[in-house]
């Protein structure tokens, strides 16, 4: 019989909560503001009590997390939002909470390695071991799989906080990271672009210095990722990756900074399949969350 997920993508302004059996069956799904964490974890729970109430008992819930978080099961505070700056939320146990009033299993990770997940079982990577996936939006995270398994080591990569050389004179803007300034999310997450242009992202027109600014900041991230992760793709997600020209710029601006040095066919002449939007559009969180309550129940 086919299983019954259910799925948060927990984010730090909204939570999408669903339930279904995968891409093509979400039989429910609710949106709404996170607020304090009783409140908006309470709603999560409520949700779920009235889809099983519809639809029958849920098999596991996967929680898709914004960070930082502790993912490892061994650990005490497994299930945990840890040390967020978000007001209210730091020493947050969240997948207990879930997990003690339905009564199943619970996956928990970052947001990023779910949408990764999600992406490798119905999306964009499916097959590949090495799979990294980025959301580049109100801030930047990036996870992924490396031969097989869901990275995770002292805690958890935190790849939107890398750092990245930063010509001044080219780009006098000091960053938007209050913990780092100038690293990669405080140089090219969206609140940065606006901040730096005095002008939001989607109002800035395809021929704007913009564009081209953010493609190399992306693309030096990126070339970082390729040197020391040597995944088998990358798949770019996020608000600001729907700019339309932003891939292709990206993908460009890989290829010249990587300079013929990585021998693969992957870079060298099929950097369109290589550097990729997400399969599941802006679906890969919250089944991302579906898949990590599948691999919650397979461990379980
Ligand atoms: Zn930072």
């Amino acid at each position: 019989m086919t299983k019954l997920w259910g799925g948060i993508e927990a984010g730090g302004t909204k939570f999408v909560c669903a339930v279904g059996t995968g891409p093509d069956n979400i039989r429910a799904e609710q949106r709404f503001p996170t607020t304090t964490p009783a409140e908006t974890i309470g709603h999560a729970i409520e949700f779920f009590r009235q889809q099983q109430a519809a639809h029958g008992k849920l098999a596991a819930v996967g929680i898709a997390s914004f960070g930082p978080i502790d993912p490892n099961p061994a650990s005490a505070k497994f299930g945990y939002i840890t040390t967020t700056p978000k007001p209210g939320w730091a020493n947050t146990d969240f997948a207990g909470a879930v997990g003690r009033d339905l009564g199943v299993p619970v996956g928990f990770d970052t947001d990023v390695n779910a949408a990764a997940l999600g992406e490798w079982r119905w999306g964009a990577g499916p097959g590949l071991e090495n799979l990294i996936y980025f959301t580049i939006g109100t801030g930047i995270g990036g996870g992924g799989l490396l031969n097989g398994r869901l990275m995770h080591g002292l805690v958890h990569p935190e790849m939107g906080h890398m750092r990245l050389p930063h010509d001044l004179a080219a780009d006098p803007y000091p960053g938007h990271c209050p913990f780092h300034g100038d690293c990669f999310e405080g140089l090219a997450c969206g609140p940065a672009i606006t901040a730096r242009w005095k002008q939001s992202a989607d109002t800035l027109a395809d021929e704007h210095p913009a564009w081209k600014l953010e493609a190399l900041y992306l693309a030096l991230a990126m070339t970082n990722v390729v040197c020391t992760l040597s995944p088998e793709r990358i798949i770019l997600g996020g608000g600001v990756m729907s700019h339309p020209t932003l891939l292709a710029m990206v993908q460009r601006e890989v290829q010249s900074l990587l300079a013929g040095y990585v021998q693969s066919p992957a870079i060298l002449n099929e950097i369109e399949r290589y550097i990729v939007a997400p399969g599941l559009g802006n679906q890969s969180g919250v089944l991302g969350a579906f898949a990590l309550a599948e691999l919650a129940l397979k461990q379980n």
